[in-house]
C-alpha cells in the first residue's frame, strides 16, 4: 500500500536480531511475486522463515520448529484465515511469544471483502496501533486504492495476480478515494481547491489504513 508497514516489520526484526534474540517472519504464499522474500518499497527486504497457506496450523508449526524465537512478525496479515489468528493468540497464550500482525484492515473496494483475518485480528488483538501516511493530496491517507497500468478500480479480485497489468496500490484519503471513483479527477493536480482542505468526511469513513496488530 506503501505505508510502511513492511519497512516497520523489518524495522522490530532488525531491533531484535541486534540485540541478539531469534525472530520468526512470516508471510503469505498468495504473495507469489516476491517468492519467499519480503520487499519494501524504498529497498530493505529479508526471507521469511516460512510462508503459510490457508491451510497451515500456525500453532502447530511455530510451537514445533519456532518455539526458540523472542517474536512472531506476520506480513500481509489480513491473508490469515480467521482460525490461523486464533492459533497465533495460542501462539501468545501457550509458547508466551508476543505476535505482531501487519496488514490492511480493507481492502481496495473499502469493504472488508475476504479479509476474515483482519476482521478477526481488530476482533482480538491486544493493541492496535495505526499507521499513518499521507495521500497525494496532502491528508491523511485511510484508503488502498487498486491503479491498473496507472488506471483507477474499485472492482476485481481481492487478490490480482497478473503477468501482463501493472497492478499498483496507493494509499489515498477517503476525499480522493470517491474523487477517483466518481471520475473527477485523474491526478491531484485536478483537484479542485475545496477538497485539499476537507477531512471532516475523511475522519468519519468507514475506511481502513495498514495497521500493526499486537496479539
Ligand atoms: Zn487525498
Amino acid at each position: 500500500m506503501g505505508c510502511g508497514k513492511t519497512m516497520q516489520l523489518l524495522q522490530v526484526a532488525f531491533n531484535y536480531e541486534e540485540r541478539g534474540h531469534k525472530v520468526c517472519v512470516i508471510k503469505p504464499a498468495t504473495d507469489t511475486k516476491n517468492g519467499t522474500k519480503i520487499l519494501t518499497r524504498i529497498g530493505p527486504e529479508r526471507e521469511t522463515n516460512f510462508c503459510f497457506d490457508r491451510k497451515t496450523d500456525l500453532f502447530k508449526k511455530i510451537s514445533k520448529e519456532y518455539n526458540d524465537v523472542q517474536c512472531v512478525l506476520v506480513d500481509e496479515a489480513q491473508f490469515l484465515t480467521s482460525k490461523q489468528v486464533d492459533q497465533l493468540m495460542q501462539v501468545v497464550n501457550n509458547l508466551h511469544i508476543p505476535v505482531m500482525a501487519y496488514g490492511l484492515r480493507l481492502n481496495f473496494r473499502l469493504t472488508d471483502g475476504g479479509f476474515e483475518g483482519a476482521t478477526r485480528l481488530l476482533q482480538i488483538a491486544h493493541e492496535i496501533e495505526e499507521i499513518k501516511t499521507i495521500c497525494e493530496c496532502g491528508h491523511k491517507a485511510t484508503c488502498n486504492a487498486r491503479f491498473l497500468d496507472g488506471r483507477f478500480v474499485a472492482d476485481g479480485p481481492d487478490v490480482l495476480i497478473d503477468g501482463t497489468t501493472e497492478i499498483e496500490y496507493r494509499a489515498i484519503c477517503p476525499a480522493c478515494y470517491e474523487r477517483y471513483l466518481h471520475g473527477r479527477v485523474t491526478d491531484v493536480e485536478g483537484l479542485p481547491q475545496s477538497s485539499r482542505k476537507g477531512g471532516a468526511v475523511g475522519r468519519k469513513h468507514p475506511a481502513g489504513p495498514a495497521q500493526k496488530r499486537s496479539l
